[in-house]
């Protein structure tokens, strides 16, 4: 998320508080709408895709399933919204993957967007209590479901996941993994498991996947991973020793790649190229690739 975003979008102050959401009558301004994974979108002739407001989806008869006050932007209330997948959608509208809704939503949609499914998905997914099964309830005053019976809370999900840039000189270590479309390349990740620091689990990936120790780990910089409910935290660090020797089956190919051969790297999307964009900065380079 951009210091753009943090300043434009203004999250609840207390999420989920039905009282101080906007109440005069049926909710307004504009709705994050999810069909599964989906969000509905009206499509511009100019190729930018545009969110719904309530009164759009009131116009075409669609009704939510349930919905959620996410704050707002502007002074627009921004809310989300569960759609059933069975629905019509009319013809200037689109049901879109949200991943590849980042080159034609603006930014701040975008980062609200990844809020947004989270929170739908999280409430769909938590209408019962996952100790004893009863219906659970909205806390007030936070983003919570409680359970009518046994008490227990639940509250938004969020997975970490580590995401490491190593150096060794001039070159960069680039890994192909068996899942990337192929050929493109990426680096070092992988989820943090209980009881680990974050230092630790870097590490722990590193010689993991590619067998060699580092030296060095710095913080980076973090960004939401709605897909579906990641939050990656992004290191750089320097090789210290090993040659790179691949475990099996977690990676298909793994090498050191300086400015002059990059592979297909990935897109602006994720902090990893954020990563490889940095270093190639501190090499005084622009990298020419989406
Ligand atoms: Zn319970």
């Amino acid at each position: 998320m951009t210091d753009s975003t943090r300043i434009a979008f203004l999250p609840a102050v207390e999420p989920g508080d039905e009282a101080r959401e906007p109440s005069n009558g049926e909710p307004r301004g504009r709705c994050f709408a999810f069909a599964g994974s989906e969000m509905l979108v009206t499509a511009r002739l100019d190729g930018i895709s545009a969110v719904p407001t309530w009164e759009e989806l009131r116009g075409w008869n669609i009704a939510p399933i349930r919905y959620q006050y996410l704050g707002t932007l502007g002074c627009e209330p921004c809310w989300s919204a569960e759609l059933s997948p069975d629905g019509d959608f009319p013809e200037r509208t689109a049901l879109t993957n949200l991943r590849s809704l980042y080159d034609s939503l603006p930014e701040v949609d975008y980062a609200i967007a990844g809020r947004a499914i989270q929170v739908v998905v999280w409430e769909r997914d938590h209408q019962f209590c996952g100790r004893c099964g009863a219906p659970t309830e909205r806390v007030a005053g936070e983003r919570g479901r409680r359970c009518l019976e046994c008490d227990l809370t639940a509250y938004p999900r969020l997975t970490p996941a580590i995401i490491v840039l190593i150096e060794r000189g001039s070159r960069i270590l680039l890994a192909r993994s068996h899942a990337f479309v192929p050929r493109r390349f990426g680096i070092v990740a992988g989820f943090v498991e209980p009881g680990e620091s974050l230092e630790d689990a870097v590490r722990r990936e590193v010689r993991e996947e590619v067998a060699i120790e580092i030296a060095d780990i710095a913080y980076f910089g973090s960004q939401p991973w709605p897909f579906p409910h990641g939050i990656m935290i992004g290191f750089r660090a320097q090789h210290l020793r090993g040659e790179i020797v691949l475990a099996d089956g977690e990676l298909a190919e793994a090498g050191w790649y300086g400015l002059n051969d990059l592979p297909v790297i990935p897109t602006k999307l994720s902090i990893a190229r954020r990563l490889i964009d940095d270093w190639a900065g501190r090499c005084g380079a622009v990298i020419d690739q989406p």
